[in-house]
Parts: structure tokens; C-alpha cells; sequence
């Protein structure tokens, strides 16, 4: 949407209208239809363009502005409820300046109203905002009586049947409830459940829903209750509207309000984080996990940022976080502006989701022949950094998400994951593009090498056929061979190996082993010093461990640890070669695909072709077998807790360097358990057992280790 670029050659009331005219398309769209055509961001762009505009031209504004409501009308098909007390949007922040503003007004205010000293800071309560939809429950006498959506929070739609389904949704209120609790919250879809359902939507061939707060919306909003309790939705409370009659507790811990007294008096707590743990007791879910009290600006932003760095590992999407005064008294002094609270304020992540075109679907060859879908895009602005290829993952995806060349598309970066293409924006598909068919397939053969594509029976995943004849799995192979856990050759890095295997320099791992410092120099970005550098680091890599040799090989679903188990099982590479499939079965935690695969590789001529070629260049794996005689030979250890000065690697290297294996789980036949601070059920069930427990010390003890 280009609302900017129009409306700067318009009059303001022109451009004022037209925005307006846009936004409401846009609100329609998400909050009655549950179908944006244009991502967040973009949205947010337009609102604070008019909010400017409105700023500067406060004559104006107008009672049906956007600036000025909340939402969308409700949608006719469903009963609408009155809310007894308004569900308002929340004011956004999107820097840190915004939030010192924010802090500074409030404080201010609280100052002057006598609620905090001249010198006192503001307590605040802290939340995730949870990107879902607002919900208002209704309970009457303890029991939920009805449910309704935010709407244009005046009149919300009447959804009680479908929230009747969320399990999390107590039907009855445990304890002494009050006559009438409205307990405002919201309603999401924890990201592994929304793949799910897009996975079945997709086999079904229905709706691709571009996101969880999308497939929360449109799941809770069905005529149908049958369909929501399909859906997995959950619900959290943040907050309450109408609280009245409260009982008369045997403990006296409730009063009933006196004749004429305030809203806040009639609650029986008077801080916003007081009031969550009651509605906790009750048995309503609250995000107890992640919420927190804290003071002054400075806490407010270390919230955001501790927060943000937790956003990808949370099971599902938040926006932002949400900051409010923790004082009911306060938040009373304060009060609202026409659509939200001036209490509280949205502080919103950068975006993880924007639109853009896409321009091209290219495959790309990984390391073991496995071809990606890879979508060129028109560069866009997401997560933080600016995104020009997202990953299509395979044929199947493509399909199911309908995605075509010539389509604006969603494109997702969560955190640091790779970015993804989420799905197309149907709206806006142009003709020529609905028109033709979506008959995407891989190619029939590799775009590096031209040898075969096939994608074996039952296999979501197409492959090269060429293998190290094809220059792509070579580079892939090499780096990884050059990587930390396997030979660990600092230096060899991508670019280098890029221009090794495009000059014909290098066609196998072996290749490596024959380079030397002079021609080295030559190559870009290399000068004498890194070129020496780099030798002494492959001179040092010509005695691996036999298991670090064998993961290097990169033989499809030998992962580091299979490798060292194969290692220590055969203790040298002649015996891995010439093992039977049922040979290798017997390697523990070997089973048949990776024996399969194994032999397969060394059934291989141009592979036993390599092991000799790196024989030639002086490369001998150091046997496992040093290890056998170390003091944990044969024995497992598992590792609980934190050292105070070995990290859980370290410990891991030296066990393994010991002769011994690490485990994650504590049996009767683990020889040790070694706990370290906050270590939890594993060294409960280690004393159950009678295993031996140590510390860092006892295990440095065991191992004569003095480091
Ligand atoms: P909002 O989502 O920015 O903030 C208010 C909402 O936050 C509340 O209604 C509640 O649902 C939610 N929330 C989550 N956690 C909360 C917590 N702990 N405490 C209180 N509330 C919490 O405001 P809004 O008015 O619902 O929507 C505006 C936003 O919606 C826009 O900024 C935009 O991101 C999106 N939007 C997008 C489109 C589009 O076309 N893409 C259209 C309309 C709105």
C-alpha cells in the first residue's frame, strides 16, 4: 500500500479521508473477515500517518476516526453483547524514547496527584503482548454465562459456545466467586498447533491461515462450534471489566462495598498485579511465567529487552510487550484517552512479517543432494534485517500454500531462523498470475552438476543424484568436513572453498591436504599470513579422531555422535569400510537407515577413493581407542545442573576423552551423575537409585584433570 506516496500531494482533508477510507478497508478485513492484505507493519504505517496528520490538524478529527475506535463493528451473524465496561485497544510504542516519554507523563502526573514522592519512581506490572484476540468472560455467580469478542468495544459478538470449548476456559470459577466477574483476556493458537492445522487444512485443501493470531481469530469465530472445538485454542487473562458483589469470605478477606463507594473499591486488590494472582486463585489462566513487577523506565526497558530475547524460543507469538501502572488508584488518576487506557502502553517488537513480490522460485542443492525451493524477492525490511531469498522448503509446501511467481507474498524471519515465505496474499494476486496454474515442480535435473532429480517414493524431499560429482554437494561437503566438530580447520571458510571447487582446485576432501601456502596467497582475500595460518590448521587436522574423520566424510544421518559410536565400535576405518549392514546394526543406537547408509557410502568406489587419496596425504585418524583404557571406559555419565567452571561441553570432551559416553537420562546403569547448581529431577532420581553422585571437583578428581 502506497498511502503515503498518494496522499502527500493531497489536500489534508483529502489525504485524512483517504487514509481513514484505507485504514477501515484494513480493519474490516482483519477484524471482521480474518483476511489482512497487508502485513502489520505495513498497517501500523498508515496509522501513524493519520495519527500525524490528525496532530497537526486537530480540527480534523473527527469521533469515527480510526485514531479515535477501536476495532470493527461486530460481524451480524453472531448475537452481539454490550460490554458493561468498554474493551479498549492499548496506545503503542514502537522506540525507546516513546516508553521515557510514557514514563515521564505518567510519573508526572502521579507526582502532582500526590501519589508518589518527589523523588519516587513508578511501579509498573509487565506483560507479554500475546497476539491472539481480546475476549471478555462473563461469570455470574461463579458460573461462565458468556463470552464476546472485542468488536468495536462497545459491542462485541456473542462467541460463548465456541469459548466453551477452550479447556483452559474454566466453566465454574473455583473458590468464593464474585455475583458478576467480566474477565478480559486473550485468545491464541500456540505455534506448534497452528502448523498442525495448516498441515490438515492443507491436506483438506482448505484456508491456509497466514499466521496463529489469523487461525485463532477465524477458528474462534465460527457459527459452528463443532469446527472451534477442533482447534486447539488457549486463553490467558490480563485483565477484568464489571467486578461486583463480592462474597463475604469466612476468612474476611473480601468486604462488600460500601453504599456508593468507587469501581476500585469494590475489588479486593489494589495493584493490576494483585488483582492477576486473584484472578489466578480463581483458576483462570495467567501468563505467571513471564510476567513481572518492575520500577521506573529503566526496569520497563530491561523487561523489553530480556523479553525480546526470549521471543523466538516461546511456544507461541507475542508483538510486544505491555507495560501498566501496578497501582488500581493510580491507573483511576490517570485514566483514558478515547480508545485506550493512559496507564498502560503496547511497546511492539520490530515486525517478523512483511509483504513483498515474489520474483522468482530457484532451487538450491544442498549438501547432501537435498533441492530447496528458494523464493527471490523483492528486497524487504523484516526481523531486523533486509530479506531477499526465503526458503519455499519443498514441491509439497509450494502447493499447499498456493504460492505462485508474480504473487505479493508473506514473508516471515522469526528470531534467527531462516526466513520463510508464510503464503500469498490472494488480494492481490494479479490476474495474469490467478489465471495460470499452480504447477511449480522441481527441476528434472541439478542446475549445478545437470545430473538427475529424484525424489524417492514417500520422501518429501527431492535430491541431486550427483553426488560429490556435483560441485554444490562438494562445497557443502567440504565446509562441513572444515567445520568445528568435525576437522576443524579454522579458515577454511565459505568463500574460499567456493573458489577452490569453481577453479577445479579441489575435488575431494583429499585435495585439502595437498594445498600449500604460495598457491594459497594467490587466492582472494588471502594474504601470506592467513595462507601459512591455514596450512598449519590442515597440517593439524591430518590426525583426527576416527569418529571426527567419519562425521567429516558427511555420509547422510551419521551425525556427530553416531560417528563416534561407529568409531569406538570398529576402532579403525579398514574395519568400518568393509562392515555388513548387519555389522553396523550392532553399533549401539544404530539402526538400519544409518547402517544402510554407511555401507552405501563405502560400497561407493570414488568414496574408498577419497579415504585412500587422504592415506596419501599423510591424513591418520587417531583410533578411539586411546580412549579404551581411560578411567570411564564403558561407563555412562550424565551431566544435571551448572558447573561453576566447566560448561557442559567441557565436561562432555573430557568424559568422551575418558573413554566414557554422556547420557541425558539418569537408569540404573549410569555409573555417574555429576550435579551441578540447580540441578533438578535428574539428581532426584539418581539418589532413588543409589547412583553415584559427584560434583565439578569429584569429576575433575575421577579424571585427574587439573584444568
Ligand atoms: P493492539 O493489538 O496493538 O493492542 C491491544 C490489544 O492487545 C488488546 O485488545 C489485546 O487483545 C491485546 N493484548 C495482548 N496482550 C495483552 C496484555 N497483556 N494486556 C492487554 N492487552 C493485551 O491493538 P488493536 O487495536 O487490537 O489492533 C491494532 C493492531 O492490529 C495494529 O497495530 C496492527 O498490528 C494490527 N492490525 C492489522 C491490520 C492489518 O490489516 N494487517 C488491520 C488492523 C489491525
Amino acid at each position: 500500500m502506497t498511502g503515503s506516496k498518494a496522499a502527500s500531494s493531497l489536500s489534508p482533508q483529502e489525504a485524512v479521508a483517504r487514509l481513514r477510507g484505507e485504514i477501515e478497508q484494513h480493519n474490516y478485513r482483519y477484524y471482521v473477515q480474518d483476511d489482512p492484505s497487508v502485513s502489520d507493519a505495513e498497517y501500523d504505517t498508515l496509522m501513524r500517518e493519520l495519527i500525524a496528520l490528525e496532530t497537526a490538524h486537530p480540527e480534523l478529527v473527527t469521533a469515527e476516526s480510526p485514531t479515535q475506535r477501536v476495532g470493527a463493528a461486530p460481524l451480524a451473524a453472531f448475537g452481539s453483547v454490550t460490554h458493561a465496561v468498554p474493551m479498549l485497544s492499548l496506545g503503542n510504542a514502537f522506540e525507546a524514547e516513546d516508553v521515557l516519554d510514557f514514563d515521564k507523563r505518567v510519573t508526572d502526573t502521579l507526582r502532582s496527584a500526590g501519589l508518589l514522592g518527589p523523588e519516587d519512581e513508578t511501579d509498573y506490572f509487565c506483560e507479554l503482548k500475546l497476539d491472539g484476540l481480546a475476549i471478555s468472560l462473563r461469570y455470574e455467580k461463579g458460573l461462565l454465562v458468556q463470552a464476546a469478542t472485542r468488536g468495536d468495544g462497545q459491542t462485541g459478538e456473542d462467541v460463548t459456545s465456541n469459548i466453551r470449548t477452550i479447556r483452559s476456559v474454566p466453566l465454574k470459577l473455583k473458590g468464593a466467586a464474585p455475583d458478576v466477574l467480566e474477565v478480559r483476556g486473550e485468545v491464541l493458537m500456540f505455534r506448534a498447533d497452528f502448523d498442525r492445522l495448516n498441515q490438515a487444512q492443507g491436506e483438506r485443501g482448505e484456508k491456509i491461515f497466514v499466521n496463529p493470531r489469523n487461525a485463532a481469530a477465524g477458528s474462534l469465530r465460527q457459527l459452528d462450534p463443532r469446527i472451534t472445538a477442533q482447534r486447539s485454542l488457549r486463553f490467558f487473562a490480563y485483565s477484568w471489566g464489571e467486578v461486583h458483589g463480592l462474597p463475604r469470605s469466612q476468612h474476611g478477606e473480601y468486604e462488600e462495598p460500601a453504599p456508593g463507594t468507587r469501581q476500585t473499591s469494590t475489588l479486593p486488590r489494589d495493584t493490576h498485579g494483585g488483582m492477576l494472582a486473584w484472578l489466578g486463585e480463581l483458576g483462570l489462566p495467567i501468563n505467571v511465567k513471564h510476567n513481572k513487577h518492575v520500577r521506573g523506565a529503566a526496569g520497563l526497558l530491561g523487561f523489553y529487552e530480556d523479553v525480546g530475547k526470549l521471543r523466538a524460543s516461546l511456544p507461541y507469538d507475542i508483538d510486544g510487550v505491555v507495560y501498566k501502572v501496578d497501582a488500581l488508584p493510580a491507573q483511576k488518576v490517570l485514566g483514558f484517552v478515547a480508545r485506550a487506557p493512559r496507564f498502560a502502553l503496547a511497546h511492539k517488537f520490530p515486525a517478523e512479517e512483511a509483504t513483498t513480490e515474489l520474483l522468482d522460485i530457484e532451487v538450491q542443492v544442498g549438501r547432501t543432494g537435498a533441492i530447496t525451493p528458494v523464493a527471490r524477492l523483492k528486497p524487504v525490511f523484516v526481523g531486523g534485517v533486509t530479506v531477499t531469498n526465503a526458503t519455499l522448503h519443498n514441491e509439497g509446501e509450494i502447493r499447499r500454500k498456493d504460492v505462485r511467481k508474480g504473487d505479493t507474498v508473506i514473508v516471515r524471519r522469526a528470531g534467527d531462523v531462516i526466513p520463510e515465505v508464510v503464503g500469498p496474499v490472494l488480494a492481490k494476486r494479479p490476474p495474469e498470475v490467478a489465471a495460470g496454474d499452480n504447477a511449480w515442480t522441481y527441476p528434472t535435473s541439478c542446475p549445478v552438476c545437470g545430473s538427475a532429480i529424484e525424489r524417492p517414493e514417500g520422501e518429501a524431499i527431492a535430491r541431486c543424484t550427483g553426488g560429490l560429482f556435483c560441485a554444490a554437494q562438494r562445497k557443502q561437503t567440504l565446509q562441513h568436513a572444515a567445520g568445528r566438530k568435525a576437522l576443524d580447520i579454522e579458515g577454511l571458510g565459505e568463500k574460499l572453498v567456493e573458489q577452490l571447487v569453481d577453479k577445479g582446485r579441489v575435488k575431494s576432501l583429499a585435495d585439502i591436504f595437498g594445498l600449500t601456502a604460495d598457491e594459497l596467497a594467490e587466492y582472494d582475500r588471502m594474504g601470506a599470513k592467513s595462507a601459512e595460518n591455514l596450512v598449519a590448521a590442515i597440517d593439524k587436522a591430518r590426525q583426527p579422531t576416527l569418529g571426527r574423520l567419519l562425521f567429516a566424510l558427511g555420509i547422510r544421518h551419521v551425525g556427530e555422535s553416531t560417528a563416534r559410536d561407529v568409531a569406538r565400535h570398529f576402532g579403525d576405518m579398514d574395519a568400518i569400510m568393509n562392515a555388513s549392514e548387519e555389522q553396523l546394526l550392532a553399533v549401539t543406537d544404530v539402526g538400519p537407515a544409518v547402517a544402510a547408509s554407511i555401507h552405501r557410502f563405502f560400497a561407493e568406489h570414488h568414496n574408498r577413493e577419497i579415504i585412500e587419496a587422504l592415506r596419501k596425504h599423510g591424513v591418520h585418524p587417531v583410533a578411539e581407542a586411546a580412549a579404551r583404557g581411560g578411567v570411564l571406559a564403558g561407563k555412562t555419565v550424565v551431566l544435571t545442573g551448572t558447573m561453576p567452571n566447566w560448561t557442559r561441553d567441557d565436561a562432555t570432551r573430557h568424559i568422551l576423552a575418558a573413554g566414557g559416553k554422556v547420557s541425558g537420562s539418569v537408569s540404573r546403569k549410569t555409573a555417574y551423575v555429576v550435579a551441578g547448581e540447580d540441578a533438578g529431577s535428574k539428581l532426584a532420581k539418581a539418589q532413588e537409585l543409589g547412583v553415584p553422585i559427584l560434583d565439578e571437583d569429584g569429576l575433575k578428581a575421577l579424571l585427574g584433570s587439573d584444568e
